[in-house]
């Protein structure tokens, strides 16, 4: 039984029976530098394709030992959404999950393709992936397939975003010197406008990369959220919190601060010293601050403007 993998326990999803569209090895149209599998050239077609009857007697057996599992998410060693029969998969699973969510991990690229496009649809979550806005920077970091253009993934992710009524996260992945500039962020964070989602997660490398390419730290990972519109929902992925520096923080740059950008209890634990993590402690308790959760992570923000920013109600066509 090698299409089915876990139940491993992911903070952001829940716990999660892992279904890999490519269990013979690695097909993508990407080749990401950070990438955590071998490198390999980019393709356009799976080559070697699992039939939907093997990974749904699979997935049977599976739900049988661990019946208790979250969200059912549909990955691969590779792009998930290369594999040809995915709605005729996603159908049958979402007639026999019960009350288990289904969850893609997606690099976007074939989001224009209509029947990928409708299929993505059926699912109760979608993360897609958004590392670049330029098609320069796509090019350095996921050295995709030829013909793939960001602008119309771009665009396919707006048009999915307003049409989608389950949850959509998205995630961006900082290289250092690749995608991390000023240009590049601000052109992400115009791009993201109009994306109407649930969480954007911004992170980096965490573990070996293909290439020999650096993550960024916690605090340039901040420095860069200030770049985005403090409305979108940015959240920091990110288990190097450890090395940013803490500071004294008054009660009026702790508001500020919150304000800009919502924090979650790890950012706080790394950016205050014990003397603002007693000052937040109080306005927290005063209702100065108020606790807000998106999708199992809760964020804090000023009370003034919980209202007023978030929850952000996603505009459906
Ligand atoms: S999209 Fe995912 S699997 Fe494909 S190259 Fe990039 S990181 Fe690797």
């Amino acid at each position: 039984m090698n299409t089915i993998f876990g139940p491993v326990y992911s903070r952001r999803f829940g716990v999660s029976l892992g279904i890999d569209l490519s269990s013979t090895g690695k097909q993508c149209n990407f080749d990401c530098l950070y990438c955590e599998l071998a490198p390999l050239p980019a393709i356009s077609h799976q080559h070697t394709i699992t039939p939907v009857e093997i990974i749904l007697d699979d997935l049977l057996i599976a739900l049988k030992s661990h019946p208790h599992v979250d969200v059912i998410t549909l990955t691969a060693n590779g792009e998930p959404t290369m594999y040809p029969y995915l709605g005729e998969l996603i159908t049958r699973i979402n007639a026999i999950k019960g009350d288990i969510q289904t969850l893609i991990l997606s690099n976007s690229a074939s989001l224009s393709d209509e029947s990928i496009f409708h299929a993505l649809l059926k699912l109760d979550q979608v993360k897609l992936s958004l590392d670049a806005a330029t098609q320069e920077a796509f090019k350095k970091i996921d050295r995709p397939a030829e013909g793939i253009e960001i602008n119309e993934i771009i665009h396919a992710i707006q048009h999915f975003s307003h049409t989608y009524t389950g949850k959509l996260f998205i995630e961006i992945l900082f290289v250092r010197g690749v995608n991390d500039t000023e240009k590049e962020v601000i052109a992400l964070n115009k791009a993201l406008q109009e994306i109407h989602c649930e969480r954007i997660d911004i992170g980096t490398i965490d573990r070996p990369p293909a290439y020999p390419v650096e993550g960024l730290n916690f605090s340039d990972l901040f420095k860069l959220s200030h770049y985005f519109d403090s409305t979108l929902p940015i959240h920091i992925v990110s288990r190097t919190h450890a090395t940013a520096h803490p500071s004294n923080y008054d009660d009026d740059e702790i508001l500020t601060t919150l304000d800009k950008r919502p924090l979650t209890k790890d950012d706080i634990d790394a950016l205050f010293d014990e003397e603002s993590k007693k000052r937040f402690q109080t306005l927290l308790d005063d209702h100065k601050i108020t606790a807000i959760e998106r999708s199992n992570i809760i964020f804090y923000l000023p009370s003034t403007n919980s209202e007023r920013k978030r929850p952000k109600t996603p505009k459906k066509s």
